[in-house]
Formats: structure tokens, sequence, C-alpha cells
């Protein structure tokens, strides 16, 4: 099964919206195989968004995610990277799908709510860039057969 990151922004921490969050996931019948809070600093904000250091907003950027701890976690399913960005939407918070988490909780392209990985191939690193591994627990959820047929996972 696959494996995905998600970052719980400042944003969602001031606006009390963890448990929302992390309610959306689990009610969609993903798994939370690795949950912590953290405070980032500059030097892993770098590495994680170096595709925008060069953008003038990227000093928002990092007042922004340094100003609180964030949450992160990472979630597990068949297709979940595909399936948390679906529910995460859009970038820009006002172009977001309402029925996304940045859809229904952000009108902002920067306070936009959470990260989520974009591919398979970053998820892995991003999960590596977060987590220990014995931080990633390998369990099965008895529901599994509720959730999934037996192809499915
Ligand atoms: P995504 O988070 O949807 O994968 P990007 O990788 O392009 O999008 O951007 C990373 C993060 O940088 C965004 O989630 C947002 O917080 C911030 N960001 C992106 N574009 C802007 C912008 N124009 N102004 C301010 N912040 C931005």
């Amino acid at each position: 099964m696959e494996q995905t990151l998600v970052i719980i922004k400042p944003s969602a921490i001031e606006r009390g919206l963890i448990g929302e969050i992390i309610s959306r996931f689990q009610r969609k019948g993903l798994n939370i195989a690795g949950l912590k809070m953290m405070q980032l600093d500059e030097k892993i904000l770098r590495e994680h968004y170096a595709h925008l250091v060069d953008r003038p907003f990227f000093p928002w950027i990092l007042e922004s995610m340094m100003a609180t701890p964030v949450i992160v976690a990472c979630i597990k399913g068949t297709d979940a990277v595909s399936i948390v960005r679906m529910m995460t939407g859009a970038t820009n918070g006002r172009k977001a799908e309402p029925g996304t988490i940045r859809g229904d909780f952000s009108v902002s392209s920067q306070e936009n709510i959470i990260h989520a990985s974009d591919s398979v191939e970053n998820a892995i690193i991003e999960i590596n860039r977060f987590f220990k591994p014995e931080e990633i627990f390998d369990y099965t959820s008895v529901a599994i057969k509720f959730i999934y047929a037996p192809d499915e996972h």
C-alpha cells in the first residue's frame, strides 16, 4: 500500500482544525501510519520547498511555516498519494473545489491549511525527511475487509 506525507500547517493549528483534518482521512478509510508534532526550522523548509526558494514569496513561506509547531502525518492506503491530493484541493484556497480541505477552509495561496505529497516518489522522500523509520507503524486495521475488496489492498 502507498504512504503519503501530510503536514497540518500553522494555518490549521491556529484555527483549531487538527482533528477535522485527521478525521477526514480516517473517515475516508485511510490509515494513520505515523503522527507527531514538530517545530520546523529554516533548514528543513529549504529542503522541503527547494523548488520555491528563489520565489519572491519564499520568506513569507518560511515565516508562515515556522509560526507554530506543525503536525506531520504519514497516511497509508491503496493509491493514498492521489487520494490525499484530491482531498487536499488546488494550491490556491480561492480556487480549490468545495469539499476539499483547502476548498472548505482556505481563501489563500499561502495559508492553505495542509501540505500533501504530489507523487509516490516525493512521498517516500518526504516521509524520510520528517519521520524516523521507528516512528512509522505497520499495522492492519481489523476493519480492512469492510474497507477494501480482497484484490484492492
Ligand atoms: P502545493 O502545496 O499545492 O503542492 P506548491 O508546491 O506550488 O503547491 O507550493 C508550496 C506551498 O508554497 C503552497 O502550499 C503555499 O503554502 C506556498 N505558496 C505557493 N504559491 C504561493 C504564492 N503565490 N504566494 C504565497 N505562498 C505560496
